[in-house]
């Protein structure tokens, strides 16, 4: 193993070669990357960065130093066009060819838009993914301007936060029933939607997009009840679509992503794959995908690890967590498919806690400004252990008993 290329420049690229160098591969390494700017959290974008109370440095996960002390050839601004798998050669638009023994998609996903037709290419609209996404719209946040959110998952809720904090008037469009439909329980949704109306959030769900109105530039929102809700910018967060392209270029099985096995190897004994991009065998057999940045991270430093030949079996330990207004929320374990649902009160405002069964196991917890019970469900979790249901659901019980 003389030549490992990275195609992506995201966390999982950055911890993939991170974790190459620890474990002792001493080889060619090249991280290529199509955005101008090394390696960097996307996290904060749409917290922190948002704001503006985070420089951009600190964004940046490794500085230019470390990458020329670790002799890693990082190529940022660079597009790869193709992968030659018979020649085990990827090819950028450059006209530069890289050879590998090994090669590891960290690609990630790109923002979904709302088609041209109803609007979704006017300037105006905007999406929260990269880097130069946010920088574009920073000039929006201006107090006493319109924004529309279209998208109530953690982006748009995210963004709306942001904006409502810096004195924006905002109204956030679902299209579900509820916000947080895919992603979390209705009793946890419920917490959050009270959290943003307490801020004068305008919050309605049930309604879908018609139209993004205006004839040069955004002007609002056509709900598809007749509604129109005027804005001088539009947000939309309505989810992201991994990115194949390269993958499905060069035959390899695609399934809800670029399909792996346990290993984090793709169809092609000698390609990788990792993060947002890639899918995993799950539980049940279909092929899984994380969308988080823990997942991005366990996932790249495993398939470092298994190329240079540790043989071991991905095992995902999903957390996640999100800020809004001066609320935390923090979820530990995946709670797709549960059957049972069991709300704790917790002592702030805004806050508590919402624990998720399957078959009587515990698979999941989503804290409100309530670390204490996000720590010890995510302690049981990793244990395999559950808690009787109406001990949880006793707030009598202090949390730390449920340990025992
Ligand atoms: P998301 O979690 O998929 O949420 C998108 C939301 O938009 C869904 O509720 C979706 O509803 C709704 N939607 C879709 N099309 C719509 C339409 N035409 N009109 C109105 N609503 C529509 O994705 P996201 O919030 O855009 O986030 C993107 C990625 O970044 C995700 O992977 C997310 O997990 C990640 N992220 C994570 C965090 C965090 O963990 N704190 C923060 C920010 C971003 P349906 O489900 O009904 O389609």
């Amino acid at each position: 193993m003389d030549k490992i290329v990275i195609l992506g420049a995201g966390q999982a690229a950055a911890s993939a070669a991170a974790k190459l160098r620890a474990l002792g591969f001493e080889g060619r390494l090249s991280v290529i990357g199509d955005e101008p700017v090394a390696p960097y959290q996307r996290p904060p974008l749409s917290k922190a960065y948002l704001l503006g109370e985070m420089e951009v440095e600190r964004l940046i996960l490794r500085a230019q130093s470390w990458w020329e002390d670790e002799n890693i050839n990082l190529l940022t601004g660079s597009t790869a066009q193709r992968i030659d798998r018979e020649a085990r050669q990827v090819g950028l638009r450059s006209g530069e060819v890289l050879d590998y023994d090994a090669l590891i998609l960290t690609l990630g996903a790109e923002a979904r838009r709302l088609p041209e037709e109803i609007g979704g290419h006017l300037p105006g609209v905007f999406v929260v993914r990269d880097l130069a996404d946010v920088d574009a719209m920073a000039a929006e946040f201006q107090a006493g301007r319109r924004l529309a959110v279209i998208g109530g998952g953690y982006i748009g809720l995210e963004a709306a936060a942001v904006a409502r904090k810096l004195g924006l008037e905002v109204t956030l469009i679902e299209a579900a029933p509820r916000i947080l439909g895919r992603v979390a329980a209705a009793e946890t949704a419920d917490m959050i939607r009270a959290l943003h109306l307490a801020h004068g959030v305008q919050i309605i769900e049930g309604a879908g997009v018609a139209r993004i109105t205006g004839a040069g530039r955004a002007e609002g929102v056509a709900l598809t009840d007749g509604r129109q809700i005027p804005a001088d910018f539009v947000i939309t967060g309505i989810g992201i679509a991994p990115r194949i392209a390269l993958a499905e270029a060069a035959g390899l099985r695609i399934d809800n992503g670029i399909a792996c096995d346990a290993e984090g190897r793709t169809s092609d004994r000698a390609i990788w794959a990792a993060g947002d991009c890639a899918s995993f065998p799950g539980e049940d057999g279909t092929q899984m995908r994380l969308e988080s940045v823990g997942g991005a991270i366990d996932m790249a430093e495993l398939v470092a690890g298994n190329i240079l030949g540790a043989g071991q079996k991905y095992r995902p330990a999903p957390w996640f967590w999100s800020d809004q207004f001066d609320a935390k929320l923090q979820i530990a374990g995946l709670g797709t498919g549960a059957d049972q649902i069991v709300r704790r009160q917790g002592d702030a405002e805004h806050g508590g806690s919402v624990w998720y069964y399957r078959a009587g196991r515990l698979i999941a917890v989503d804290a409100l400004n309530d670390a204490r019970a996000y720590m010890v469900g995510k302690r049981l979790i990793e244990a395999g252990r559950s808690p009787d249901p109406a001990r949880v659901g006793d707030s009598s019980v202090p949390v730390k008993e449920l340990l025992s």
